[in-house]
């Protein structure tokens, strides 16, 4: 269950100081996934995000964000029995796509998804590693609803609980299997 996701993370993520650039402590997953105990325990978590008491799953799609949020969110989606939907950085889908552009520290970013990747009134699970300051997760959640879906919530990993990013994203409800 949660306890043995949260021990999972607590000894296989690994704080990389000064990655990409000086001031950024960068949370490397990598250790995590290579091993099949600990990355089932956090699969599972995530995916409990999307069911409800019974155990039933209550969304359509599980959309996950380019790039480490592909990794979970594909098992994630395997495990509540729903599809995967990918949102990609500019230019990397090759067919019609809704594009919501974001403010980084510096400079923009883009995110895509293709049009016909959600229905309207599909209820979908957002997934990612890290909720950092939310951009990702508010222009993932912007891109879902040019489609006519429902945001369903996010469920991450890891919430670097200083930059507040659950404040950016409005009434979006945030799992985080836990906050650093
Ligand atoms: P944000 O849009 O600021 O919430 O940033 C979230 C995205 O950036 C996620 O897709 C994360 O994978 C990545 N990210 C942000 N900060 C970190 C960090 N300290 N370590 C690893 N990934 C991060």
């Amino acid at each position: 269950g949660a306890a043995a996701a949260r021990a999972a993370l607590e000894s296989l993520v690994v704080d990389v100081p000064d990655f990409p650039e000086p001031g950024i402590v960068f949370k490397d997953i990598t250790p995590l996934l290579a091993d099949h105990t600990a990355f089932t325990a956090v699969i599972t978590a995530l995916a409990a995000v999307g069911r409800d008491e019974s155990g039933a799953p209550v969304v359509d799609k599980v959309v996950g964000m380019e790039a480490r949020g592909f990794i979970l969110a594909a098992p994630v989606a395997l495990a509540l029995g729903t599809g995967f939907v990918p949102v990609r950085k500019a230019g990397k889908l090759p067919r019609g796509t809704h594009a919501v552009s974001y403010a980084l520290e510096y400079g923009e970013a883009t995110l895509e998804l293709h049009r016909d990747a959600i229905a309207p009134g599909d209820r979908v699970l957002m997934v990612d590693d890290v909720l950092a300051t939310g951009g990702t997760a508010r222009a993932t959640r912007e891109l879902i609803e040019s489609c006519g879906g429902t945001a369903h919530g996010l469920a991450v990993l890891m919430e670097l609980g200083v930059l507040a990013g659950r404040d950016a994203i409005g009434d979006l409800p945030v799992a985080t299997l836990m906050t650093v």
